[in-house]
């Protein structure tokens, strides 16, 4: 008889936009040999989906039926997480300005995360990972002891985006996701804050393994 799998975990990595939880989360990920999730992309595929049907983002009842036939196929490459929706990897066209401008409407209605939470939980049946986001130690792994809430000064994160060649209005994204009902981007329970606003990246790591250890992850 093969004996049970152990059972998998997650660390989870929230923040505001631009915080480096992206580079953060993919070099623990690459440290420590797990797959790295990306959560905000399935907000941003759906979103683009969206905008292609024509949709109104503001039109709940539209968006909620357009959702019944929205498939979204969740995997990894054994590194990081990837991603079609109806067949198609957007690639690129999920950092576009109309898709930054939209998303945090998309990601404010309910269904939406119901239907995306459910997805991201999936991954723990298949592997360990360290996933990023806004909710992911409050609603999506609130039982995982790893928890890190990444944040920076909000001039280093506007530095950022407009470092990477984003239309990407942070200030108004980071209002609206901490504002709105359900899920709220809030410092979870149990999660240590990580001040990212001056690390290189190989501090910032070598401040998160600090405290993951502290919370117990054997590494
Ligand atoms: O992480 P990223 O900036 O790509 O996320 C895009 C948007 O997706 C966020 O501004 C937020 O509205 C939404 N999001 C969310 N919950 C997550 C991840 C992302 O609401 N776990």
């Amino acid at each position: 008889m093969t004996p049970p799998a152990p059972p998998h975990f997650a660390i989870a990595i929230d923040g505001p936009a631009a915080s480096g939880k992206t580079t953060l989360a993919r070099e623990l990920a690459k440290l420590l040999g797990l797959v790295m999730v990306n959560s905000g992309e399935m907000y941003r595929a759906v979103t683009w989906q969206v905008l292609n049907a024509q949709i109104d983002p503001h039109d709940h009842a539209a968006v909620i039926a357009l959702l019944q036939h929205i498939d979204i196929q969740c995997g990894d490459d054994g590194i990081s997480s990837t991603l079609t929706i109806n067949g198609i990897d957007p690639g690129a066209a999920l950092r576009c300005a109309a898709v930054n401008a939209n998303v945090s409407t998309i990601a404010a209605i309910p269904e939406v995360r119901a239907k995306l939470v459910a997805l991201q939980r999936d991954y723990l049946k298949r592997t360990n990972i360290v996933m990023e986001g806004r909710d992911i130690g409050s609603v999506v792994f609130p039982d995982t002891p790893f928890k890190i809430y990444v944040d920076a000064a909000e001039h280093v994160r506007a530095a950022r985006r407009v470092k990477m060649g984003e239309i990407d209005s942070v200030a108004q994204r980071d209002a609206a996701d901490s504002r709105r009902a359900t899920a709220p981007l809030i410092i979870a329970p149990g999660a240590a804050i990580l001040d990212n606003s001056h690390h290189t990246i190989a501090s910032g790591v070598r401040a998160a393994i600090e405290i993951l250890k502290h919370q117990g992850l054997q590494c």
